[in-house]
């Protein structure tokens, strides 16, 4: 049951983009907070050039590349719904492994980008390993359709043999290379073609009559797929009756959070071509943090371990999950609240070092701004000025609080000279 205080959970995602690199994690990202920014006029955005710009500043400033977590906006299309998505960096380079574990640890949903010219190379099976270990729900996106040599099927084949997973493709791309144009998204039955460069023109369309058959294929995969994780979807297929959208989103939906379907998504990243349907996709696949298992953590001097629900009102436990420094204010830590709510000036007890410590100003951070808050709340990451102790992996829970360590990943801690 989702209490009042809980219900702004539902319109979260805190999500991480995996991929192998060079697969187009950096553009994606990129295009991920120009297309969020635009909606909500986070600088002043009008038109093609300004839009470069921006970008261009954002990449000189480093901010997109090196906030741990950023914090964007987007409304569902065809909805007036607002979400919260927060983007969490997973290091895209090897030897980061113990990195993408960790962070691994605080998102709740992945988007895994393939290079769909190469499709599923040696680093994305091992950081689709670690979301398997992390039980981290994922759907898939095959950028870079628009290069010579892109594959759909090929990044499908790849999912299927190289990862052992069932690809669910949810769209398919109208036509490949060179000939890229546009999107259908099988589940509505649409065609979304691109008439203008930055991709925020899009003409929805009937499927044309040259995919038709191809889609009607593929559409049948996928309601079966669905149907095996939804009884009532079951029911329907054997009665041979067609799910509506929202039926078949639903189905679809469970099966991704159960890990037992992973939506497959295609795009150009670079070309500004799939980028808002991957968002849409994050909504309306990815879980909220409701939808996860509660964090547990350990009681001390006990084998018992305790639960901790996404709730505002509950007991406060946060993950520092990364140190940074940062020229003006000095150290920053990025935590993830899972319980309760942090507050600005309040003392947390850090379990893993044994320390009380006061918490000086929290931060939320945007693609091109900081947001000075006074609170964080459960299901949300943010930035906290002036904690000393605390290190990378380490609990906070409240002042006073029995003594309880989060499950975290036991990885040595950097040295972080300021
Ligand atoms: P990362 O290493 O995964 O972060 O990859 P980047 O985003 O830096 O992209 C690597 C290279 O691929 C860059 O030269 C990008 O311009 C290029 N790239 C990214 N997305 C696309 C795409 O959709 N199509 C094409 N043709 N190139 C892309």
């Amino acid at each position: 049951m989702t209490t009042k205080a809980q219900s702004y959970l539902t319109h979260f995602r805190n999500i991480g983009i995996a991929a192998h690199i060079d697969a187009g994690k950096t553009t994606t990202t990129e295009r991920i907070l120009y297309y969020t920014g635009r909606t909500h006029n986070i600088g002043e955005v009008h038109d093609g050039a300004a839009t470069m710009d921006w970008m261009e500043q954002e990449r000189e400033r480093g901010i997109t590349i090196t906030a741990a977590a950023t914090t964007a906006k987007w409304k569902r299309s065809g909805t007036d719904q607002e979400y919260v998505v927060n983007i969490i960096d997973t290091p895209g380079h090897v030897d980061f492994t113990i990195e993408v574990e960790r962070s691994m640890r605080v998102l709740d949903g992945a988007v895994a980008v393939f290079d769909s010219s190469q499709g599923v190379e040696p680093q994305s099976e091992t950081v689709w390993r670690q979301a398997d270990r992390y039980g981290v729900p994922r759907i898939a996106f095959s950028n870079k359709m628009d290069k010579t040599g892109a594959s759909f099927e090929l990044v499908l084949n790849d999912i299927r043999e190289r990862l052992g997973a069932i690809p669910a493709p949810v769209q398919y791309p109208m036509g490949e290379e060179s000939d890229f144009k546009g999107i259908i998204d099988i589940v509505r039955q649409r065609a979304h073609t691109y008439t203008n460069d930055l991709g925020t023109d899009i003409v929805e369309s009937d499927i044309p009559e040259q995919f038709a058959g191809k889609v009607a294929e593929m559409r049948q995969q996928l309601i079966e797929a669905a149907a095996e994780v939804d009884e009532d979807l079951m029911m329907m297929y054997l009665e041979g009756e067609e799910p509506s959208v929202e039926q078949l989103v639903a189905a679809i939906r469970k099966g991704t959070i159960e890990k037992r379907i992973f939506p497959v998504l295609c795009g150009s990243a670079l070309k500004n071509k799939g980028v808002q349907l991957l968002l849409d996709a994050v909504i309306d696949y990815l879980p909220s943090p409701l939808e996860v298992p509660a964090i547990k953590g350990k009681i001390e001097d006990s084998e018992d371990t305790t639960e901790f629900p996404a709730d505002p009102e509950g007991k406060l436990a946060a993950l520092a999950f990364k140190i940074m420094a940062d020229p003006y204010v000095g150290r920053l830590t990025f935590v993830r609240i899972y319980s309760g709510t942090l507050q600005s000036g309040s003392y947390v007890y850090n379990a893993s070092k044994e320390k009380r410590e006061r918490v000086g100003r929290l931060l939320k951070m945007h693609a091109n701004s900081r947001e000075e808050v006074t609170e964080l709340k459960a299901g949300e990451l943010g930035a906290v000025i002036g904690l000393k102790d605390a290190g990378t992996g380490n609990t906070l829970i409240g002042d006073g609080d029995d003594k309880v360590l989060l499950e975290s990943i036991d990885v040595p801690e950097p040295v972080i000279k300021l």
